[in-house]
């Protein structure tokens, strides 16, 4: 498949708004195919931000997009979750095989993004710091340019939106992200000392009012995260969990909207949404980065097809629409069959 062959009529063969794990995943595919890519961050860098628990199975993606390995952005390491769903906690394994036991780990966010800023940069993508994504330029029905600033439109053949949250580009196409749950907030810090219990591996205890996360981040460094079914209780609830009472917070209790949404048009001409920007679960379903890491991937290799005529637009917007959707009502169906588990309802 030669991805290399330069259409003249645009100015680049993709453009990619966010460097989350997401657009850096989707960057990396696509240059390392030889497309001309621009990744555009409205930030001047990689960012301190929560999602740092992953699941096994992301340790082989990230080993694929980071040949020079990634262990600089690995903290603790654990081979399963105390869990407690509405029962005594209990200790759940990941599973194994013949050469041990599965082992999820946590990251530090700002190395783990910055090792994959490098790589997508390493692999020729052109990044743009400090650079928001403007008004897309729709022409006949497909995304055919984004304006950056006040400079004329980039002319680009596809555009793929990792913004995460900010959901930039169905934002501009008028396309709805329904919510799938009540609406959720979450409450999470971070303190420093000790806690042994934590130390083998991290707990959820879930009851019918909501959920309690904590977690090991690094040594003599842990998370907490509290959420709660009904809005209201989470605005009155304080700080650390009574587990990390001998702890010291590391600043201010912080916050974030992790409502279920989900975008039913992932994918059109010139045009893919990866990670949160297309599907938001709450962290309770652990796999935010590994989606972000894995539909960024499939994006970019899907446009990098289309640049080598191996495939028709339409064709790559439609399976990648259902690749995506399916995998997020499986997900969804999951989650919300463990919470009506504990009485909590309107999930899914
Ligand atoms: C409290 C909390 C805890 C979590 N815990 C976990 C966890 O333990 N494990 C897990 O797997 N997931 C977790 N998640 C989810 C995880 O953080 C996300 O799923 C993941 O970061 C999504 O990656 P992304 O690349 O789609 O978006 P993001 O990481 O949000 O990246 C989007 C990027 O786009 C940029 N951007 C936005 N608008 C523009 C624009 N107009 N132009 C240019 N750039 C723009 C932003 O600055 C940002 O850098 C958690 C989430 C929260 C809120």
């Amino acid at each position: 498949m030669d991805a290399r062959h330069h259409d003249p009529d645009v100015d680049v063969d993709v453009l990619i708004a966010g460097a989350g794990p997401a657009g850096c995943a989707a960057a990396i595919a696509c240059a390392a195919a030889g497309l001309r890519t621009v990744l555009a961050e409205r930030l001047a860098g990689p960012a301190a931000r929560p999602g740092e628990a992953l699941h096994p199975g992301a340790e082989s993606l990230l080993a694929r997009l980071l040949p020079g390995g990634f262990a600089d952005a690995v903290g603790a390491r654990h081979t399963g979750i105390t869990v407690g769903w509405g029962t005594e906690p209990r200790f759940e394994p990941y599973g194994q095989d013949e050469s041990g036991p599965w082992r999820g780990f946590q990251v530090d966010r700002r190395r783990l993004d910055a090792l994959l800023l490098d790589r997508a940069r390493g692999a020729g993508a052109e990044v743009r710091l400090g650079c928001r994504v403007g008004e897309p330029v729709v022409e006949g029905g497909a995304v055919t340019g984004v304006r950056l600033g006040s400079a004329a439109p980039l002319r680009t053949r596809t555009v793929i939106d990792a913004t995460g949250r900010a959901r930039w580009l169905s934002r501009a196409l008028g396309l709805t992200s329904p919510l799938r749950s009540p609406r959720l907030l979450i409450r999470y810090g971070y303190a420093t000392g000790s806690c042994p219990r934590r130390d083998t591996a991290p707990e959820i205890a879930a009851d019918r009012t909501g959920w309690t996360w904590t977690a090991q981040v690094s040594r003599g460094r842990y998370q907490w995260m509290r959420l709660d079914f009904v809005p209201e209780q989470a605005r009155l609830r304080g700080g650390p969990p009574p587990d990390f009472a001998g702890l010291v917070p590391e600043g201010p209790a912080r916050s974030a909207d992790v409502s279920w949404r989900l975008c039913p048009k992932t994918a059109g001409p010139g045009w893919f949404v990866a990670g949160d920007a297309g599907v938001v679960l709450d962290p309770a379903s652990s796999h935010g980065v590994l989606r972000a890491l894995l539909s960024g991937w499939t994006a970019g290799s899907l446009a990098v097809g289309v640049a080598a005529q191996a495939l028709g637009e339409g064709d790559a917007a439609g399976m990648y629409r259902r690749w995506l959707l399916d995998g997020a009502e499986r997900d969804m169906a999951e989650l919300s069959a463990r919470y009506a588990q504990l009485g909590a309802h309107g999930f899914g």
